[in-house]
């Protein structure tokens, strides 16, 4: 697999039209694995973001999306799915130019992504209301759903094209216009993805790119008045500043924001399973996704043994080129997501855990010039410390032991956040009574990293609001109406209620 060389200049598309920013700047979108730029990217600013607000608003307004027949746009959908999948392979390594992900994982969820369109799709026209029996009468009373309006989608840099489709599927079947804007490290794979919307056939306005930095497009784009809802994903900073804004003109809102997702590990538990189970979560990926797991609470009768093979297996663990099909664990995608991982590192050694594998940037040769950090665990970790409260988002794990089910359950629990949890036992009392006493929103048995076009994921507690996946997630891009119709004869009398 050929990397590409030469720098690739990028466009913004607002309005169905490709075009310059406002600005004329452009900026270098950075190669994690070789730490060279690779593209040029265009500095949006406030100027571009209205330029995108309006043809979104005047698309959802009037003209052929706003009179288009629910079937017709799932067709249009399912049409985009059929791209992006006749694409994968090269949007795939677009993905893989721009985060660092190993390629495996990217063709992975290219080839999955298309499942998303064609989901809600096939939901575009099954979007009902209902008649309500109500209780008064000559009164015929029923409820329709509309679309929003218009949607600000904000994505991180971790799974770009795969957490915009989480929000552009549900938002396009429920009739609602869209603004993206991608994370600065990784627009390329979005700008791709709009010659495809192109190609599908979306009117001009349906979907809009504006690609540059937090506080000059992000900003703008959600306090702007004509956007009706954000949909969010990055970190729970940012998100706390996009609610605040979003509060002013009490725009809808969904957010997926961090975690410090459990695994437990319970003495039935089948360890060999337990054991990759475990390292899937906290180094695939190299740790950069919401979901990892990063506190193993493992019970104290097989810690020993539990952790001896856990490093054995992640001892293993291939670095490298994340293009190649024999690296497992790629770069850290940012320069300052790097920095932040070695800190982390830093601090959890402050604290007194004990480092028992990696904790320091991996000096390997296949690893080149790229922003590599070794699979690290500590052991000895209280989950009162820092290392066990904060995200790294990274490859790092914190062991904390546990002797009483309880006391498991209370740990799991003692966070801020409630993203996901990982569960390994062979007991099915102990399954479902973990099921029902850890808060997160989802909870993984004897498996992690599952995820479905057709499962709800979100947060409890500070991991977010809202859910994307699944029905529900039409559900966060539509606003109930109620409409109350007279037939009787005589209006009543005007001073009471009726
Ligand atoms: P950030 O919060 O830094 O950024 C997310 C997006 O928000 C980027 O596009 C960013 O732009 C933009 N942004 C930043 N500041 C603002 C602002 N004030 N107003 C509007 N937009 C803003 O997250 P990362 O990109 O660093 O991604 C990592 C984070 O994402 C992690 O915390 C992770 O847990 C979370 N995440 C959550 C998932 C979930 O489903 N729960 C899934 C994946 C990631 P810019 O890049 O230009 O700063």
């Amino acid at each position: 697999m050929s990397r590409i060389q030469s720098m690739k200049k990028y466009q913004c598309f607002i309005g169905g039209c490709w075009g310059e920013p406002a600005s004329g700047d452009y900026f270098e979108s950075v190669d994690p694995f070789l730490a060279k730029p690779w593209a040029l990217i265009p500095r949006c600013d406030a100027r571009d973001v209205d330029a995108a607000v309006a043809a979104a608003r005047t698309a959802f307004d009037r003209g052929e999306w706003a009179s288009m027949h629910p079937s017709r746009r799932g067709q249009l959908l399912r049409r985009l799915g059929e791209l992006i999948a006749r694409d994968a392979d090269r949007l795939a390594s677009v993905e893989v130019q721009d985060n660092g992900k190993l390629y495996a994982e990217m063709r992975g969820q290219l080839g999955y992504i298309p499942h998303w369109f064609d989901y809600f799709g096939g939901l575009a026209d099954k979007i009902e209301g209902s008649v309500i029996p109500i209780d008064k009468p000559d009164m015929f009373t029923f409820t329709s759903h509309e679309p929003v309006g218009v949607v600000a989608a904000i994505t991180p840099w971790n799974s770009p094209l795969l957490l915009a489709t989480w929000k552009l599927a549900p938002a396009l079947a429920a009739g609602c216009t869209i603004v993206v804007k991608p994370s600065e490290f990784t627009s390329a794979s979005t700008l791709e993805l709009m010659k495809l919307v192109d190609e599908a056939g979306f009117p001009a306005g349906v979907l809009n790119v504006v690609t540059g930095f937090g506080p000059e497009v992000g900003e703008p784009l959600t306090s702007h008045p004509g956007i009706d809802k954000i949909a969010f994903t990055g970190g729970e900073g940012s998100g706390r500043r996009v609610a605040h804004k979003a509060a002013q003109n009490f725009k809808r809102l969904t957010l997926e924001l961090g975690g410090k997702s459990a695994q437990l590990v319970f003495p039935d538990a089948d360890l060999d399973n337990a054991v990759k189970g475990v390292v899937s979560g906290i180094f695939a990926a190299t740790g950069q996704t919401c979901i990892a797991g990063s506190r193993l609470l493992v019970h104290d009768s097989i810690h020993n043994e539990f952790l001896d093979k856990f490093i054995e297996l992640a001892s293993t663990a291939r670095m490298g080129d994340p293009m190649s099909a024999e690296t497992q664990v790629g770069p850290i995608t940012t320069q300052p997501q790097y920095q932040r991982v070695l800190s982390c590192i830093e601090m959890a050694r402050a604290e007194g855990a004990e480092c028992v594998l990696g904790g320091k940037p991996a000096a390997r040769p296949e690893c080149g010039d790229g922003w590599f950090i070794e699979p690290t665990v500590f052991a000895n970790v209280s989950n009162s410390m820092r290392i066990a409260q904060e995200e790294v988002f990274g490859p790092v794990l914190s062991v904390i032991g546990f002797r009483e089910d309880d006391e498991a359950y209370a740990l799991a629990n003692d966070s801020p956040y409630g993203l996901a949890a990982g569960v390994w036992t062979n007991d099915q009392r102990r399954a479902f009574t973990a099921a029902k006493r850890l808060r997160a929103g989802t909870i993984w048995t004897n498996t992690y990293r599952a995820v479905s076009y057709m499962a709800p994921f979100g947060g409890f507690k500070n991991s977010g609001i809202g859910r994307e996946g699944g029905q529900e997630a039409i559900q966060e891009y539509l606003e109930t109406k109620c409409v109350w119709m007279f037939y009787g004869k005589d209006v009543s009398n005007p001073f009471v209620m009726r």
